[in-house]
C-alpha cells in the first residue's frame, strides 16, 4: 500500500500527531485488516460523497476508503553520515512514497526545542539537508558510470540520465532538493529510477500552537514555513498536533462540540488525510448496489484493468469491461434508473482511464 512517512526534529509533535492518527484509525468500524506494524497507522479517507450514494443506493454498510501512515523515528544530525540511527532513518524514508514533515510552529518554555529555539526554516534545514547529502552520496556513485557510458560507448539512455544528473548535482550542492526542480516527464522516469530521498513528494505540516487552531495561516511561524514550501513545489497544512490527539479521543457528541467552539468545521486530521491523498496522485473510485456501498483508492493515471485490480488481481487478470456513470450523474439523476434512462450509464473497456468519483461494475471472467 502507498504510505506517507512522518518525519520531524526531536520534540516537535511527531508522536502526538501519530497517536492522534491511531486514535482516530482504532476508532474504524470497518477495519479489514488486524496485522499491522505498529509504527503504521492507518485512517479512513473522509468523504461526503460515500453518504450520498448510500442514501441512493442503500447496502448494508458504507466502506471508506484508507490511507496509511508511517511513523519514521529518530532523525538525528548527521544521519546522511550514517550516525547512530542515521542509517535505519534514511532506509526508512526511501521506503514510503511520500513525506509528512512535521514542523514546531508552537511556542512553549516547557517544551525543550532542540537547538534552543522555535525556528520552523532552522528545522526543516536540518533535516532536508540529510536528505540531500543523502542523494548527493548516491548519485556521486552513479555519476562517474553514467558518464563513462555516455561518453565512451554513446549509450542512449546514459545520455540522458547524465543529461539528469548535470542538473541535478549543482542544485543538490546548493542544497536544493530533487523535487524543486520542473522535470519534463522524461526526466522524471530517470529521477524516479535514482531512487532519491528528496524528489519525494513533502507536505509540511506546521505543528501550530492550539490557540491558533481555527485559523493556522494565521500564524507567522505558518507563514514562513508556506513560504520554504511554495519555493520548493511543497505543501503546507496547520494543525494542532495536541488537540488533534484529544479531539481523536473523544466520542461524536463531544467533537462536536469541542470543534464548535473552537471555530473549527472538521478535525484538523481530516485536512491532513486529504492533503497527503492529494500528495500522492489518489483518486476514489465506488462501487455500490451489492451488500456494501465502498469506497477504494486508484491512482491517477490508472486504466480501468489495473483498477479492478485494486479490489481483487482475479478482478483484474479476467478483465472483460467496467459499466461506470459519476458520482455527478448519481447525484444529479438521484436514482439508478434514471442514470439508466439518461444513457449516462457507460460501457468502458481495457484503455479507459478512470476518473476521480466513478461509480464501477466490473465485469470479469474467472
Ligand atoms: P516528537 O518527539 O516529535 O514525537 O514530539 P512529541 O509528540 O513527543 O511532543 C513533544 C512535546 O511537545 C510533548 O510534551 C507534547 O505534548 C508537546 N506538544 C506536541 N504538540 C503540541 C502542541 O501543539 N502544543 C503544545 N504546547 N505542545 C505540544
Amino acid at each position: 500500500a502507498l504510505t506517507a512517512g512522518i518525519v520531524g526534529l526531536p520534540n516537535v509533535g511527531k508522536s502526538t500527531l501519530f497517536n492522534a492518527i491511531t486514535k482516530a484509525g482504532a476508532e474504524m468500524a470497518n477495519y479489514p485488516f488486524a496485522t499491522i506494524e505498529p509504527n503504521v497507522g492507518m485512517v479512513e479517507v473522509p468523504d461526503d460523497r460515500l453518504d450520498r450514494i448510500q442514501e441512493l443506493i442503500p447496502a448494508d454498510k458504507v466502506v471508506p476508503t484508507t490511507f496509511e501512515f508511517t511513523d519514521i523515528a529518530g532523525i538525528v544530525k548527521g544521519a546522511s553520515q550514517g550516525e547512530g540511527l542515521g542509517n535505519k532513518f534514511l532506509e526508512n524514508i526511501r521506503q514510503v512514497n511520500a513525506i509528512v514533515h512535521v514542523v514546531r510552529a508552537f511556542d512553549d518554555d516547557d517544551i525543550t526545542h532542540v537547538s534552543g529555539k522555535v525556528d520552523p526554516l532552522d528545522d526543516i534545514e536540518t533535516i532536508n539537508t540529510e536528505l540531500v547529502l543523502a542523494d548527493l552520496e548516491s548519485i556521486d556513485k552513479r555519476f562517474s558510470r553514467v558518464e563513462k557510458a555516455a561518453k565512451s560507448a554513446k549509450d542512449k539512455e546514459a545520455i540522458a540520465e547524465l543529461a539528469v544528473l548535470e542538473q541535478l548535482k549543482p542544485a543538490l550542492e546548493a542544497g536544493k532538493p530533487a523535487r524543486s526542480i520542473e522535470w519534463d516527464d522524461d526526466e522524471q522516469k530517470i529521477i524516479h529510477n535514482l531512487f532519491l530521498l528528496t524528489s519525494k513528494p513533502v507536505l509540511y505540516v506546521a505543528n501550530v500552537a492550539e490557540d491558533d487552531m481555527a485559523d493556522p495561516t494565521a500564524s507567522e511561524y505558518f507563514q514562513q514555513i508556506k513560504q520554504y514550501a511554495d519555493e520548493e513545489n511543497a505543501d503546507v497544512i496547520g494543525i494542532s498536533a495536541r488537540a488533534e490527539e484529544e479531539i481523536a479521543e473523544m466520542d461524536d457528541e463531544d467533537k462536536a462540540e469541542f470543534m464548535e467552539l473552537q471555530g473549527i468545521t472538521e478535525p484538523g486530521l481530516n485536512r491532513l488525510i486529504r492533503a497527503a491523498y492529494h500528495m500522492l496522485d489518489l483518486r476514489t473510485f465506488f462501487t455500490a448496489g451489492g451488500k456494501e456501498t465502498r469506497a477504494w483508492t486508484f491512482r491517477a493515471g490508472m486504466k480501468a484493468p489495473q483498477v479492478a485490480g485494486v479490489i481483487h488481481s482475479d478482478f483484474e487478470r479476467g478483465f472483460i469491461r467496467a459499466e461506470t456513470f459519476s458520482f455527478e450523474d448519481l447525484d444529479k439523476y438521484a436514482s439508478l434508473k434514471a442514470i439508466k434512462e439518461a444513457g449516462r450509464r457507460r460501457s468502458e473497456g481495457k484503455e479507459y482511464v478512470v476518473q476521480d468519483g466513478d461509480i464501477i461494475e466490473f465485469l470479469f471472467n474467472v
